[in-house]
């Protein structure tokens, strides 16, 4: 009993030896099979990184070589001076500290890289008077793939590869702190398509997507290495020149540009043609950060499309405020607000097991002309900037309720509401008090209500965000992660919210069926978030292969163009009477 009492970091081997002695012969067998088929590499070391033992083989090609050839070697024979330096100063340290110590590293095995970790514990064997260690080695290969993958995503658009908002800030900042400190110039190129939103419309989202893909490559090819080609969002695309010696050097770079990309594009044997309007801002005088250069380039170029769009101009300093795409955006976002010029679209979600709907997530749309090519996002991150998100967030909240109330007065079988909610809705003193409101008003019970929030907005540090969190679940509301894996962090991370359901973004899905890294990260996600009892959504499933790899890996729901647009409330009520929400089949099912 007394090894019981140890230090739990310390394995005993008279402790071990004890039970295993203590094991009838089938149990023996048992255990062996059992350490066998661990799929770790366990080695024992003496203090001087000799190999003494292996006691689990994990994967066949450990080191890639038998049992026989390793004992009695030196981690020297297998490893570079540096690994193996570090391995030995790795075991001192165990055995100095008489703790627990692991390290990651990285094995060029052919035909690529892969990734381990080490545990070194300090065990009490001592063979020919040395101290000893056990080494656990786990292939983390999939995991550091993953780890890649997601930080990929999270700097890229996923459409063009290109550089996304995140990366071009910090591209930016960079380029500005550089021409500071070297005394050089440089320009920043915002580059909107004229009338996306026609093309997508008389055309489809597919030639939509093949036109943005083409487009950033034409941009690509004009550009020298040293600059950068990025996309901000929709049809907006950033380009930073730097190091420019004069003002004729941005004249002819987007000369240049205009005529390749005044070709014509041949997408899907559709002949297409299209204009940019092009705002420009030089740093460092148009601007101190990026915020401020982006804000001046985004300016001059809502001043083109004001003119006629098809040309390009450089930031002034006297473009007033009207001229400003930012506040035009905001006092009609602020109109729409006075006059409740909004709508809510539903998208269902489906079940993968039977294929019934199993939620609805509302999202908005607003109706005012001027506003219908800017995209949703950006609408919702502008009216967070002004405040006028609380406005937006009433009406929702309102417009679900009173939604919902009428299905059930139809006697269409109560279904579950997904609402978006941003970092600053979240934060808001007023949303429980708000939601409590809008339920009662309609008699509803809150647990119809589902909110979708980001992994950002769920880990900023905001004291209020997660009593508000706390409240609604305390009423019986549950809580899904939106866009999951385009944020930084780790399901582990999210492991302390009480959550219900994991949404997988579009990006993991978009390539699905092609993309063989996609498939490695999105089954293990799938059965990371199963195993802790969390329901898993795959957002943006367009086809059927996706939805099939989706319902191989074990995928509860789907929402997604191939099941289902989001609908206007009178669609959705026809598909609800028609469908029988609850015996609707979904295709794949
Ligand atoms: P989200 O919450 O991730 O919503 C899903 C978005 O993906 C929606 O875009 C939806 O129309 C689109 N989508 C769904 N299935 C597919 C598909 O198969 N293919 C493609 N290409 N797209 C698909 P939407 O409506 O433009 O909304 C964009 C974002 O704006 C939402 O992303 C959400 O973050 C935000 N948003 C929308 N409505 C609200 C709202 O009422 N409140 C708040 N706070 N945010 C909202
Ligand atoms: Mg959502
Ligand atoms: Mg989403």
């Amino acid at each position: 009993m007394n090894h019981l009492k140890e230090n739990r970091n310390i394995l005993s081997p008279q402790y071990l030896l004890d039970i295993y002695n203590q094991l009838k012969t089938n149990d023996k067998k048992y255990l062996n099979s059992i350490v066998s088929a661990i799929p770790d590499i366990i080695f024992l070391l003496d203090e001087e990184g000799n190999y003494l033992d292996v006691m689990a083989q994990g994967k066949e090609h450990l080191l890639y070589k038998p049992k026989e050839e390793i004992i009695g070697k030196h981690v020297s024979d297998f490893f570079n001076d540096t690994l193996s330096n570090a391995f030995i100063s790795l075991i001192k340290k165990a055995i100095e500290s008489q703790s627990l110590q692991s390290v990651e590293y990285a094995l060029h095995f052919k035909p690529k890289e892969e990734y381990f970790e080490a545990r070194v514990m300090p065990t009490r064997i001592k063979k020919n008077g040395k101290n000893t260690v056990i080494v656990i080695i786990r292939d983390i290969s999939e995991l550091q793939l993953s780890k890649e993958k997601m930080h990929y995503l999270a700097t890229h658009d996923t459409l063009t590869g290109l550089p996304n908002r995140t990366l071009l800030f910090e591209h930016l900042t960079h380029a500005i702190q550089s021409s500071k400190r070297n005394n050089t110039k440089g320009a920043l190129l915002f580059i909107d398509i004229d009338g996306f939103k026609d093309i997508n419309d008389n055309y489809s989202h597919k030639t939509g997507d093949s036109l943005l893909k083409e487009f950033a490559q034409r941009l690509l090819h004009m550009t020298r290495k040293s600059d950068i080609v990025g996309r901000l969002s929709g049809d907006e695309f950033l380009l930073i020149l730097e190091n420019l010696t004069k003002m004729d050097d941005i004249l002819n770079f987007i000369e240049k540009t205009r005529l390749q990309l005044s070709k014509t594009f041949v997408l899907d044997e559709n002949n297409i043609d299209i204009s940019v309007s092009i705002g420009i801002s030089c740093y460092p005088s148009d601007g101190e950060d990026a915020d401020q250069l982006i804000h001046a380039a985004d300016q001059a170029m809502y001043d083109v499309k004001k003119h006629g769009k098809d040309n390009f101009t450089f930031y002034k300093k006297e473009f007033s405020h009207t001229s400003n795409r930012y506040f035009f955006i905001r006092s009609t976002l602020k109109q729409a607000i006075k006059k409740d010029d909004f709508t809510i679209v539903y998208q269902p979600q489906f079940s993968l097991k039977d294929g019934s709907i199993t939620g609805i997530e509302a999202l908005l749309r607003c109706n005012n002309e001027a506003l219908q090519d800017i995209p949703v996002s950006r609408l919702i991150a502008i009216a967070e900037e002004s405040n006028l998100i609380h406005n937006i967030s009433r009406f929702v909240m309102q417009h679900c309720c009173s939604q919902i109330k009428a299905w059930q007065d139809m006697s269409i079988e109560s279904l579950n509401i997904a609402v978006n909610l941003s970092r600053k809705e979240l934060s808001d003193e007023n949303l429980v008090s708000v939601i409590e409101e809008n339920l009662q008003a309609c008699g509803l019970e809150a647990g119809i209500l589902e909110f979708e929030i980001t992994e950002s907005t769920l880990l900023q540090n905001n004291h209020l965000a997660k009593e508000n969190i706390q409240q609604l679940r305390n009423i019986g509301c549950s809580f899904s992660i939106d866009d999951y894996g385009t944020g930084f962090s780790s399901l582990t991370n999210l492991r302390e919210f009480q959550l219900d359901k994991i949404k997988i973004d579009k990006s993991f899905i978009d390539e699905l069926e092609e993309n063989e890294d996609d498939k490695i990260i999105v089954s293990a996600t799938i059965k990371m978030i199963k195993q802790l009892g969390l329901t898993v959504l795959a957002e943006g499933v367009e086809n059927e292969a996706q939805a099939t790899l989706l319902k191989s890996y074990g995928c509860d729901e789907v929402q997604g163009f191939y099941y289902s647009q989001p609908l206007s409330a009178s669609e959705l009520t026809r598909l609800l009477l028609d469908g029988k929400a609850h015996t609707y089949k979904v295709k794949g099912c």
